[in-house]
């Protein structure tokens, strides 16, 4: 038994764990830190980093194919990709990665352990006694626990995954594997799918994706679905929706998924056409699941439902007081950044409950949460989706700017895609954006910034945006909600009176201009 008593014992140093523990250190608490695989958890070692690698190269492929002649570079000899090389880049970054987040961890001086972590036994009163089986078997001791344990793939036991020719994105993203297979089924089109659809035929495969809803990435906007399948059709990647699968096998090497179609009620499943589709390979990509087995909840008082943990959606503590869950493993937003965002929210909470530390309560607020799908374009989205403000009958405006009228993306060949913003008619609060193509994601993070400040959208009109760059597409968007876009043919919405109230809001110094004197631009070379 390790004699320190830490202030918060983290389990699990994925995005959510290794950020939570480095800002309690930052607030000068006593942390440990537990960790069974590698510290980056699935984001860094099975997620978002390899993909985004992948995609690097899958981009430049495209780029190099699409561009390279017209902007003047002639490649002499043969473009040919290789997968090889790509895995060998995507681990090298991957593995810089953790030894940054192992560095940073010593720097701050957490305690790193290696191993399972699992609670024993304890409560608020006395502390909560933490068991680590790693190379040795440890206990530790802490005033407060953070669960940060993430998630893993979903295994459907008819899906028949060996690991061999069905995969699961684990597998895909192992730092031995090196396939291009010469046709790839993907079941489910959700952000994995997608971007894994994007990766393999830039590559070279056959791809097919099935998918159980009506719409791949159903949650996203219709006009931005519209314009992904409109790019997958041309790259000659072909998708079968509302297909659900009744099994998946290998035989002789070929994997056959056999599927009927989702919307036939079971009493007429027998009558209905079945449809058998065929790979060399097939990708598994149908959700993720909570990792809680062998945590020791039933040694406190921790609540479950559908195999994730239960949390007071404002604090992030769980049942057994004292007890925090942040992440995957709570079952929500599934996003590596809102695991580190519910990381600071319960680090607060601890250690102002704990006392003698200069934090203060604090409650989640998910309004604004961006999100980025990196497939055949890039897709940024941030705030409410159109159907969901209509379902409610709030009045919106939506102002849309094209690619195509950038002067910026021409000069970059990157003219497919749109940015929408839409805007709450009557107050014209921002109520949400959603962006496709090159840099989407970046575009929506000012978005993003003007929400959560509760910017008006006159607010970004009225910002000076630089030219030339991909970011006047954000002010072009804003300014079309009331048809004021200079690039776009659309009449201008004469009746909202408050427009004089924004021009004149336009041409009205700053106050810092006061306090600080003019900026003094000089554009030299
Ligand atoms: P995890 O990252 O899963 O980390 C949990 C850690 O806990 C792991 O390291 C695990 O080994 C460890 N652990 C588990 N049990 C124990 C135990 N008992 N003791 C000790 N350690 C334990 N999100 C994005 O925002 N952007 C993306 O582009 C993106 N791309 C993705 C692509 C793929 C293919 C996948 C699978 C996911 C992607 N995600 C993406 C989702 C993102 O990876 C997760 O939302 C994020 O990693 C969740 O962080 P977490 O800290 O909650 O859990």
């Amino acid at each position: 038994m390790n004699k320190k008593i830490y202030d918060i014992a983290i389990i699990g140093a994925g995005p959510g764990g290794y950020h939570a523990a480095i800002r309690a250190a930052q607030y000068d608490a006593k942390v440990a830190l537990i960790e069974t695989e590698k510290v980056g958890g699935t984001c860094l070692n099975r997620g978002c980093i390899p993909t985004k690698a992948f995609y690097s190269s899958a981009k430049l492929m495209e780029d190099i194919e699409k561009n390279a002649k017209n902007f003047g570079i002639d490649i002499i000899g043969e473009i040919k990709p290789n997968f090889g090389n790509a895995v060998e880049r995507k681990n090298k970054i991957v593995n810089e990665l953790i030894s940054g987040i192992e560095l940073l961890i010593k720097q701050r001086k957490i305690d790193l352990f290696y191993g399972f972590g699992s609670i024993v036994e304890g409560s608020i009163e006395s502390g909560f006694f933490i068991k680590i089986e790693g190379k040795e078997i440890t206990e530790i001791r802490a005033k407060r626990i953070i669960l940060a344990t993430g998630s893993k793939c979903t295994i459907n036991p008819s899906f028949n995954i060996d690991h061999k020719h069905i995969l699961t994105s684990d597998d895909v993203l192992d730092f031995n594997f090196k396939t291009i297979p010469k046709s790839l089924l993907i079941i489910g089109g959700g952000v994995i799918g997608c971007e894994f659809a994007n990766i393999f035929r830039r590559f070279g495969s056959e791809v097919t994706i099935l998918e159980y809803l009506p719409s791949i990435l159903a949650i996203e906007e219709t006009l931005i679905i519209k314009e992904l399948k409109k790019k997958f059709n041309l790259m000659g990647v072909k998708i079968y929706e509302n297909q659900q699968i009744d099994k998946i096998e290998t035989i002789d090497s070929r994997v056959k998924a056999y599927a009927h179609k989702a919307d036939i009620k079971s009493e007429k499943r027998q009558e209905t056409e079945k449809n058998m589709y065929e790979a060399d390979l097939c990708i598994v990509s149908v959700g993720r699941k909570a990792n809680i087995q062998g945590l020791g909840l039933e040694n406190v008082n921790i609540k479950t439902i559908q195999e994730r943990i239960v949390v007071n959606p404002n604090s992030l503590e769980t049942d057994e007081k004292g007890i925090y869950a942040i992440g995957d493993v709570t079952g929500g937003v599934m996003l590596a950044h809102v695991a580190s965002y519910e990381g600071d929210i319960a680090v607060f909470n601890v250690l102002t409950d704990i006392g003698g530390f200069d934090t203060f309560h604090v409650e989640t607020d998910y309004f604004v949460v961006p999100a980025s799908i990196f497939t055949a374009l890039e897709i940024g989205s941030v705030g409410y989706k159109s159907k969901f403000l209509e379902d409610r009958n709030i009045k919106i405006r939506t102002g849309r700017f094209g690619y195509a009228g950038l002067g910026k993306a021409k000069c970059m060949g990157e003219e497919e895609g749109f940015l929408m913003i839409i805007v709450d008619e009557e107050t014209d609060d921002i109520l949400g954006a959603s962006c496709i193509g090159v840099a989407a994601s970046e575009l929506i993070a000012e978005i993003a910034l003007a929400m959560k400040n509760k910017l008006k959208i006159n607010e970004i009109t009225n910002t000076i945006h630089s030219h030339p760059t991909l970011s006047e597409m954000v002010m072009e968007a804003a300014e079309d909600v009331y048809g004021l876009s200079i690039h776009r043919k659309r009449r201008r919405i004469k009746e909202k009176i408050d427009l004089k109230e924004d021009m004149i809001q336009k041409f009205t110094k700053s106050e810092h201009l006061k306090k600080y004197g003019l900026i003094k631009l000089e554009f030299t070379n």
